[in-house]
């Protein structure tokens, strides 16, 4: 992307690193390669290096330090904790989650399904996109081991019922897992005042290094390792830890606990967006809710056009969003289709995801873009 030129709105697929955070992972590459298991002094730098960031976590998310796991990102985290949470041998071995999780946790809990390993059971969203508290209370079982909810959807940026659920599974000894990726930054996250057990994150989603991402596991939660090896972080996750992208993940969280991602002003651009799209390009449908959601995303639909050949066209000219989420390619949302928005309305859709160094410039430019390619009827759906 050539910074100068290029308008980024789609934050919500990935961030830029920011500049300190860059500089400390430069600085940890440089000065802090030893391998964290060596014993001599040099490794134990490199140690101390991933022992303080647990630290930084655990005081800025609300957790212990001892609940904090580093792994390869949001992906890994998800995978882990449904993989190994699900007890065929103890008969607890039903896994519930709902239809607007990221794939990573959809297409995990199929293949536990396919391999029978657990069973599955997918619950509804409202046509507003949150879980239905309903729905999920039918489908839970004695054999239910645990149910992941994501704590607000990527795509529409709605915010789910968490601390129901959380009542709900509480009372039954289920576990709840939270994949937290898209929530990290925009809202704020405390683990223990979410009463979850186990919760995912990815660096990436927060102006660190991709490849870095932390699962929060409850104290006394035993789960086996997903990765096997050399017995790195107490056994639980093997394989030299990412030091400086580690460090650089601290380093955004301690940002993001003094306010430096600018979180009011991306809301209010966000907002500016919201209505000049609604005065300037009337009757586009919004999905990303009236109700609580994260303050710098937007769902919309331009009926009559492809998402796709929009998205196309606007990053012809410099400017950058997703037709729902970056990883779906071509498929209509399933984000959209759970919530029974019509298979063309979904294939219509864009969303845009604000994120610090966005201007108000940026936001009267996409507009302006947007207007003339809608004009020019380029991007009509056949
Ligand atoms: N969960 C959500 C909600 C996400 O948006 C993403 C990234 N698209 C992930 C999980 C996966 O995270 P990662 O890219 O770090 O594997």
């Amino acid at each position: 992307m050539n910074a100068e030129h290029d308008c980024y709105l789609d934050y919500n697929a990935s961030t830029p690193l920011h500049p300190q955070v860059l500089e400390r992972f430069i600085q940890v590459s440089q000065e802090c390669f030893a391998n964290p298991s060596s014993s001599h002094s040099f490794g134990q730098k490199a140690q101390m290096i991933i022992e303080q960031t647990r630290e930084t976590i655990a005081r800025v998310l609300g957790c212990k330090r001892n609940e904090v796991w580093f792994t390869s990102g949001g992906t890994e985290s998800n995978n882990w904790f449904l993989k190994m949470a699900v007890e065929p041998d103890k008969g607890r071995s039903h896994l519930v989650v709902s239809s607007i999780e990221h794939k990573s946790i959809l297409k995990t809990a199929e293949f536990l399904e396919r391999s029978q390993r657990a069973k599955l059971s997918v619950c509804p969203v409202s046509p507003k996109g949150s879980v239905s508290l309903e729905g999920l209370a039918s489908k839970l079982v004695p054999e239910t081991r645990l149910v992941s909810v994501m704590l607000a959807n990527n795509e529409t940026g709605i915010l789910q019922p968490l601390s129901e659920i959380v009542s709900m599974c509480q009372s039954r000894s289920i576990w709840v897992h939270t994949d937290a990726v898209a929530a990290l930054g925009k809202i704020p996250i405390h683990f223990s005042q979410l009463g979850v057990d186990a919760l995912s994150l990815s660096g990436h989603k927060l102006y660190a290094p991709k490849g870095v991402g932390v699962l929060i596991l409850r104290e006394g939660l035993e789960l086996e390792p997903l990765i096997h090896g050399c017995g790195q972080q107490c056994g639980r996750r093997s394989g030299t830890e990412n030091v400086a992208g580690v460090a650089a993940f601290g380093k955004a969280i301690e940002l993001l606990q003094d306010g430096v991602f600018g979180a009011k002003t991306i809301a209010q651009y966000t907002q500016e967006l919201q209505e000049k799209l609604q005065t300037e390009l009337p009757l586009q449908p919004l999905f990303h809710g009236q109700g609580e959601r994260l303050s710098n995303t937007l769902s919309v639909a331009f009926p009559g056009y492809s998402g796709h050949t929009l998205l196309q066209l606007l990053s012809n000219r410099g400017i950058f969003v997703s037709a729902g989420a970056a990883a779906n390619t071509g498929e209509p949302s399933s984000v959209l289709k759970a919530m029974q928005v019509s298979e063309d309305l979904a294939r219509s859709t864009l969303r845009i995801s604000l994120g610090w160094g966005n201007t108000s410039g940026d936001i009267q430019r996409f507009v302006e873009t947007l207007k003339d390619i809608l004009k020019k009827g380029e991007a009509k759906s056949a």
